[in-house]
């Protein structure tokens, strides 16, 4: 389909669902990470590289075997991505390094959106020391969250200060050295979230408003649609791709987070550059998944035309993550009455279980959203038949 070939700064469970889409459009991929990583093993290749997506070497050796670079981490070394897109114009590089940049550090991403108008909860930068983050709490009022700027992900880096009392403990929590800064608490009543495909012309396209349920800060299961109004998915998904217009040009899809209120405002909470654990469910309800759209885009593939260009009019669709159980392999139980639940499919990425480590999901279709929380029901345990 394309003789281009995309190399892959990370080889995690979305880099490894992105080899699959890549796969089906004869699509050549290459992978930069550690031996072994999730996504080699699907992709028998001479060519992928041992090695970390943060080191020069490495993502030099990967641009040479490449010809589109795209991430599927934001946590990489944007220094060295600009480097080589200075020396090497023959390399393309989805989404740019100055969009990842941005991103990376939640605090300059949050300080980028206020000055394009988007609205987030009101943020400020923290100094590391007790009486900054005191500070911080006299500013924004109590309870507040203290987030680490960067490398955060499942709530690791984030920590709600309550009161005054609780500053010692939360710096001690985010480590001493820790870029930090605050953020006001949001009460929201809801979490929702968007998936924003730009291509290379700069053009947005948007999958369904999703609604995303976290259990203890990390995403735990996800209702497409979102159940809200349907007014509300639309100012959702608008407020979502103007989020995206507003970073510079370059290709790439983005998972948009947001808080909704209970006046109906919404606020953007954080943008990931990358596939998104909310827009998972688009493998079995949509008929292009995000990983194949970020390839088309990267490579300037078509992408489908029209505004509701990836919702289906039958996206009803439950996801559900299968996070490390206590016990050793415990969280398989779920799987097993996955595979008995007709319209439910598992996914699992081949990483070792750990208490809350995202190991899979399970994704569930069904005619309504009642029919796929019956399915979940099952599959959960807390319903022992399939039926009404
Ligand atoms: P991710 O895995 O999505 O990258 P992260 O570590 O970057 O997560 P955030 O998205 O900042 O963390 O926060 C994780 C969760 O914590 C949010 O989804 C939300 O439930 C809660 N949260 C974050 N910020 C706030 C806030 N300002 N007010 C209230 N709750 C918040
Ligand atoms: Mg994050
Ligand atoms: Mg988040």
């Amino acid at each position: 389909m394309d003789s281009k070939t995309v190399g892959i700064l990370g080889g995690g469970q979305l880099g490894l669902m992105l080899v699959e889409a890549a796969n089906r459009l004869n699509v050549k991929t290459v992978i930069l990470d550690a031996e072994g990583a999730p996504a080699k093993r699907i992709n028998a290749s001479e060519a992928h590289i041992n090695g970390s997506f943060k080191d020069a070497e490495g993502v030099s050796k990967l641009a040479s075997k490449a010809d589109v670079l795209t991430i599927e981490i934001e946590h990489v070394n944007t220094e060295i991505l600009s480097d080589l897109q200075k020396k090497n114009d023959k390399i393309a590089i989805h989404p740019s390094p100055e969009t990842i940049k941005i991103i990376q550090d939640k605090y300059t991403q949050k300080e980028y959106l206020i000055e394009n108008n988007v609205a987030v909860a009101e943020s400020i930068a923290v100094e590391n020391t007790i009486d900054g983050i005191k500070n911080a709490g006299s500013i924004l009022g109590y309870p507040f969250l203290l987030k680490a700027r960067n490398n955060a992900y499942d709530g690791r880096g984030n920590f709600v200060v309550k009161s005054e009392a609780s500053v010692v403990e939360a710096q001690a929590a985010l480590g001493a050295n820790t870029a930090l800064y605050g953020e006001k608490f949001v009460p929201f009543v809801k979490e929702l979230a968007v998936m924003v495909v730009k291509d290379i012309k700069g053009d947005v396209y948007a999958y369904p408003t999703v609604e995303t349920i976290h259990t203890d800060n990390i995403c735990h299961i996800v209702y497409a649609p979102a159940r809200v109004p349907d007014s509300t998915q639309l100012r959702a998904s608008l407020l979502a791709q103007d989020a995206v217009k507003c970073f510079p040009k370059g290709a790439g899809i983005f998972g948009v987070e947001m808080f909704l209120l209970n006046d109906g405002q919404l606020l953007v909470n954080e943008i990931a550059p990358r596939p998104h654990n909310s827009g998972h469910y688009t493998i079995d309800a949509c008929v292009t998944s995000q990983f194949e759209a970020l390839i088309r885009a990267v490579t300037g593939l078509p992408l489908p035309k029209g505004f509701s260009s990836f919702s289906t009019p039958s996206t009803n669709a439950i996801m559900l993550n299968v996070l490390g159980a206590d016990e050793p392999d415990g969280e398989l139980e779920y799987c097993k009455r996955a595979l008995e639940t007709p319209g439910a499919s598992v996914y699992l990425y081949g990483k070792s279980s750990r208490p809350k480590r995202k190991v899979g999901h399970i994704n569930i279709v069904g005619s309504s959203l009642d029919e796929c929380q019956r399915r979940l029901d099952y599959i959960l345990g807390k319903s022992l038949s399939l039926e009404d």
